[in-house]
This record gives structure tokens, sequence and C-alpha cells, in this order.
């Protein structure tokens, strides 16, 4: 794993993806929205699985299919895990997302560029980027090699994503 500068990381396993989504298990709260973009295959469900591990939510699955997936947790922050890939640009106000932010969960949803009205502060916004698209692709390594930049909006959500990236600096200095 690299920290290319302040806001983007690079990892070059699924495993990588998994742990530095695992550092952010003391760093996100019930109301965070963690909205992540990226092409098919980038990463985006592989990340919400390391995360929730983390968080002791076990058998997270892409809900491509069923559009939320939740994960209760009785002694930790229980998850809910959206993929609007089925979905057209706005029809998310339908699955009501401010429902599980004002209930206390960590949300958490796979191609959150469709969402049209997001809130005005508790995000973090994840890209992950894939270099092994077609006609992309150069080298093996490439194939296994994501770029993630993050960013913040709100004062909370600001505060947390500067200690996880501290945090992130010294695992990477130490490991
Ligand atoms: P998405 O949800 O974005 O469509 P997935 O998380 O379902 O993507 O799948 C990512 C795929 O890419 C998995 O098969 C995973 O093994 C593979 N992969 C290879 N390198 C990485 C990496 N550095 N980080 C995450 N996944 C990776
Ligand atoms: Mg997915």
């Amino acid at each position: 794993m690299i920290l290319e500068n302040d806001d983007t990381l690079i990892t070059f396993s699924e495993t990588e993806t998994m742990k530095m989504a695992s550092l952010m298990a003391g760093f996100v709260y019930p109301g965070l929205a963690i909205f992540l973009s990226g092409d098919l295959g980038a990463g985006k469900t592989v990340f919400t699985r390391g995360l929730s591990n983390a968080l002791g939510l076990q058998g997270v699955r892409s809900p491509s299919f069923t559009l939320i997936n939740e994960y209760e947790s009785p002694d930790s922050i229980s998850v809910a895990h959206v993929d609007l890939y089925r979905l057209d640009p706005g029809d998310e106000s339908d699955l009501d997302l401010h429902f599980y932010l004002e209930s206390g969960y960590l949300l958490i949803v796979e191609w959150a560029e469709k969402i049209m009205d997001p809130p005005l502060e508790d995000i973090w916004r994840i890209n992950l980027y894939s270099m092994n698209q077609e006609g992309v692709e150069n080298s093996a390594e490439d194939h296994v090699r994501r770029k993630i930049t993050i960013s913040a909006i709100g004062e909370k959500a600001s505060a947390n994503l500067k200690k996880y990236l501290e945090t992130i600096k010294k695992e990477i200095v130490f490991q």
C-alpha cells in the first residue's frame, strides 16, 4: 500500500483494499454516509466487506439484486449497504436512504454518483480507480492496482477522516 498524497492511496491487492477499509472502523460513526464510486470490479464491495468485517459484521455480499442489505450489530455500528447500479439517477429517493442515517446506521453506497440529493454533511466520498479497464491495462500490476481517493464533507466527517489518514500513515511506515 502506498500513500500517494494526502488523500490518495494505492493498493496492490484485494487484501490491501480490505486492510485500508478495516482501518476506518475506528473513525466511522452512526449517521455517516460513505459514497463509493468506481467502475464495475473496482473494489467497492471488497472495500465494504473489509470495513464491515472490522466492525464485527460478517457475510457481506453485493446488494446488486436486493439493492439494500442491512447488517445489524448489537454492540457496534449497524451497516446499511446499498448498490444503486440498477437504478436510474434520482430513483434512489424511493429507497429512503435518509431513514438509515437518521436511525444511526453507517450507510455505505455503491454507485453513489447516482444520488441527486446528497446530504450536506457527514459524508466520505471514496473513488476507486482501476487501471485494468479494456484498452488501458499495460502490465500485470495494473490488474491489481487501485487508486483510492478519499474526501469528506462536513466538520465531523473531515476531522475523523484526518485522524484516519494519520493512522494510515503510521501503518504504512511500520508495515
Ligand atoms: P465492485 O463492487 O466495485 O464492482 P468488487 O469489489 O465486487 O467490485 O470486485 C473487485 C474485484 O477486483 C475482486 O475480484 C477483487 O479480487 C479484484 N481486485 C484485484 N485487485 C484489487 C484491489 N487492489 N482492491 C480491490 N479489489 C481488487
Ligand atoms: Mg459491488
